[in-house]
């Protein structure tokens, strides 16, 4: 059995749903990358007798727990005294602590408020976690248990910049040397597009089946479709080693659908394909209201390789921002002609090697239950090629899935 957790988040503002907890999701995925399995999350509020209640009962039931919240010195602020009145130990003054909190006050030429000393109480026989960005010292305690190994209790500020200093420095080492057994365990994403869930499924040999090791999972997040390889393993090496031919399996059954991988998305992979062939893109787009322009403007080094785009709603801002003469047909009589005629202005305005297109939504409306076609055009040298998308999804989600579809017809012309 492997070492387990439980994770206990601390706040009024938590449970009232003012706050949302993401401290307990950064600590459980820490926890699994040591071996840990966070096997329980609890959130309690501000109150002395439930809190404490809840430290008793983690302690009764897991072997590492680690809290966030409350150890500020204002009178809501209980965790220390929770965390005494569940083990018993009486709280203690710390008189290091005391100086260091003393000291934090003098670098900022503040005077110390007498209640910040009750940052430097302890449950007795607790090590002191030092707090280099603020006041709250952090509380290391051993409790022992019955016939059982000792449970271990970390308390951490509610500051989530604080928290993850403390982890780093302090409670990640000390929870490596922890006497007990871990499995390690690994993820990996990989994201494809371009194909529905289960079409994607049919076309992998038996790797989604229950019982399976590695296990393999599918998702789908607004079109975009994402298997997760998970390995559970003695060591990275191990479990890593379990991925790797289950991630070739993936590739290669599914070819160009997969565009990336952790948290790499379409606009990445565009990107990365273009800077490797050393061109350049520009866009210019209707449709999607400057989603595309503002998804490649976003990914890190865009600059050299993706060299801007315009955002038009209106077929005369259009003509005039790209200098399209009135010979030209409108949109309304040859949207397919009118696009590529954009997409063709835009490579010579930007002096890129491809300029992007998209059209406008059709005027036959939204909300109707036809099917909507958007008209993309993308400009080489070479010629213009042109996709119809066709844009199917609830109406919240137009412009991203429309914006995910042009980036994947960007990415496979590139190819
Ligand atoms: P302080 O000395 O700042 O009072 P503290 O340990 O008492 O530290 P809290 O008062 O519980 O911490 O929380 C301080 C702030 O930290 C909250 O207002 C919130 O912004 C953030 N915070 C606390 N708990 C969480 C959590 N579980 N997830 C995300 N943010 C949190
Ligand atoms: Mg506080």
């Amino acid at each position: 059995m492997t070492l387990n957790a439980e994770i206990i988040a601390i706040g009024d503002e938590i449970t009232s749903g003012q706050l949302l907890d993401t401290n307990s999701q950064w600590l459980s995925l820490r926890l699994e990358e040591l071996g840990i399995r966070p096997l329980y999350h609890s959130t309690v509020g501000d109150e002395l007798q439930p809190c404490a209640d809840v430290f008793r009962q983690a302690i009764e039931r897991a072997d590492v727990v680690v809290a966030s919240g409350g150890l500020g010195p204002t009178a809501d602020d209980l965790t220390r005294d929770a965390l005494a009145l569940a083990t018993g130990r009486p709280l203690e003054l710390d008189a290091g602590s005391l100086e260091y909190i003393r000291g934090f006050f003098a670098r900022y030429k503040r005077p110390m408020p007498p209640q910040n000393e009750r940052q430097a109480m302890f449950p007795s026989g607790s090590r002191v976690i030092l707090n280099p960005r603020g006041t709250a010292p952090g509380i290391d305690l051993e409790v022992s248990r019955e016939g059982r190994p000792p449970c271990r209790v970390f308390v951490l500020p509610g500051v989530p910049a604080e928290m993850f200093e403390l982890w780093n420095a302090s409670v990640a080492p000390a929870i490596r040397a922890l006497p007990g057994p871990r499995r390690v365990i690994r993820r990996r994403r990989i994201h494809c597009f371009g194909a529905g869930e289960s079409q994607i499924e049919s076309m992998l040999p038996d790797l989604i089946r229950r019982g399976r090791q590695p296990t393999v999972g599918i998702t789908a997040s607004k079109a975009t479709i994402t298997l997760r390889i998970v390995a559970e393993g003695d060591s990275e090496a191990e479990c890593d080693a379990a991925i790797e031919p289950v991630a070739a399996t993936i590739r290669q059954c599914l070819g160009t659908l997969v565009f990336g991988e952790e948290d790499e998305e379409l606009q990445h992979a565009v990107l990365r394909q273009l800077r490797h062939r050393g061109q350049t893109l520009a866009s210019v787009e209707w449709a999607t209201a400057g989603t595309v322009a503002d998804w490649l403007g976003h990914v890190d080094n865009a600059a050299g390789v993706y060299r801007g785009g315009l955002v038009v709603n209106d077929e005369t801002a259009c003509r005039s921002a790209l200098g399209i003469s009135a010979d030209v047909a409108g949109c309304d009589s040859d949207a397919e002609g009118f696009v590529r005629t954009m997409a063709i202005a835009c490579r010579a305005r930007f002096a890129a090697d491809y300029g992007l297109a998209i059209g406008p939504f059709p005027r036959s409306g939204l909300a109707a239950d036809t099917p909507r076609k958007v008209q993309a055009a993308l400009a080489t040298a070479d010629g213009v090629q042109m996709s119809k998308l066709s844009i199917g999804l609830h109406p919240a989600l137009l412009h991203t899935y429309c914006a995910k579809q042009v980036l994947n017809f960007v990415r496979l012309a590139v190819l």
